[in-house]
């Protein structure tokens, strides 16, 4: 038996791997605080998990699902989209369900790359972007990500014979991991450089709802021409607490919409409506849940900044995610950080290089944990930084 040569280039997933790790020394009885994964650990709120509960009792809901959706769910996908960004998008030809949209970021790659075509990813960035182009036997241009360029990934620089063979460019803002927000004027400059270059432009906006001190984050398709070029990726996971759920859309350019539909429509049979119809509530039902949960965030983002302070780790509060991004101490590397703090803390902290080359040197901490737990994790750190 012989596996693909593209699954031998492929990394195993970074969070597969801490899950290992981390059940291995819970297995031994260890208590092990996890400040890693992003995935909210307060409950879904209850008009959406009623939304399901009535849902699932409709024998309709228990046949296969419509391949792109349905339309009740494309349609409310569309009316947030308007009343979020002021964004019109035909719900029937610019809007696709996804399973969840690291299902939809890993397709996508199917839908437009040849063997040995160039993705151009940002150099810290989300695993499945480079991931999903290898799986594909493609191959992965870094755009060069760090503090210098306030962590924009820069497109500037691209050699002629990658631009050559590139037909996909991704960006995510505000940005997992490093927190970073982009300004308008970001986007418009990567909608005219794929234009020049005839890319598709990939904006996975995962964050947009989840945002502190009063910025509010833009959508790319906002911005004019962006459908011309581009398709942007919403998930429910983050602003309503549904990671489990797997439910997001696709939306935006109709040729890419399109594209993606057919690789998956011979791949998955859709999500299950009544899950759909729970989405419907998320997207169309009363918003305060989402603010309270920012709230949440950011004490919880002011107490790790102040802790982190006090043991010596620097950092800039970020104004949307749900992620610090930290330089680690003189000395370290980003896994000898992380794995320091595991051996000797049992804290579970993301090494940044897992994002990509320029994530070398720093460490991300999700604020998905309680705050007696973070406060309990920065007083083992530091205990195990004297
Ligand atoms: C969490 C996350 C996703 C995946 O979200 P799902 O809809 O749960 O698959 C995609 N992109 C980024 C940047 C994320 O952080």
């Amino acid at each position: 038996m012989q596996i693909a040569e593209s699954l031998k280039q492929t990394k195993p997933y970074l969070f597969a791997e801490i899950d290992k790790k981390k059940n291995a020394l819970k297995a031994q009885g260890v208590d092990v605080i996890s400040l890693a994964i992003g995935d909210p650990d307060m409950p879904t709120p209850e008009h959406i998990v009623d939304a399901m509960a009535k849902a699932i009792k409709d024998p309709k809901n228990h046949q296969y699902p419509d391949y792109e959706g349905s339309f009740a769910y494309r349609e409310a996908a569309a009316t947030y989209m308007k009343r979020r960004f002021n964004v019109d998008v035909n719900p029937d030809t610019e809007v696709l369900a996804l399973i969840g949209s690291k299902e939809g970021i890993a397709h996508i790659h199917t839908a437009f790359l040849n063997p040995g075509d160039y993705v151009l990813a940002p150099s810290i960035g989300y695993p499945v972007y480079s991931g999903g182009a290898i799986m594909q036997n493609g191959q992965v241009y870094y755009m060069p990500m760090n503090a210098e360029n306030d962590f924009l990934a820069d497109f500037d620089n691209v050699p002629e014979d990658v631009l050559a063979k590139a037909k996909i460019m991704f960006i995510g803002y505000p940005n997992n991991p490093t927190g970073a927000i982009a300004p308008v004027e970001y986007f418009d400059k990567a909608i005219a450089f794929c234009k020049e270059h005839d890319l598709l432009l990939v904006h996975d906006n995962a964050y947009c709802d989840l945002s502190f001190d009063g910025y509010v984050a833009p959508a790319l398709l906002e911005r004019p021409g962006a459908k011309d070029v581009a398709i942007e990726f919403f998930s429910l996971s983050k602003p309503y607490n549904m990671t489990g759920w797997r439910i997001a859309f696709a939306t935006g350019n109709e040729m890419a919409i399109k594209a993606l539909g057919t690789i998956k429509n011979n791949t998955d049979s859709g999500q299950f409506t009544a899950i759909q119809d729970a989405a419907i509530a998320a997207l169309t039902g009363p918003q305060d849940c989402v603010a309270k949960m920012n709230e949440i965030y950011t004490q919880r983002r002011d107490l790790i900044i102040d802790a982190l302070a006090s043991i010596g780790l620097d950092v800039k509060a970020p104004k949307a995610t749900i992620y610090i991004w930290a330089k680690v101490p003189e000395g370290y590397t980003s896994a000898s950080f992380a794995e320091a703090m595991l051996e000797k803390a049992h804290v579970i902290v993301t090494p940044g290089s897992g994002y990509g080359p320029d994530g070398e040197g720093y460490i991300r901490i999700s604020l998905t944990t309680p705050d007696d737990r973070i406060l309990e994790a920065v007083r083992r750190m530091k205990e195990a930084m004297a």
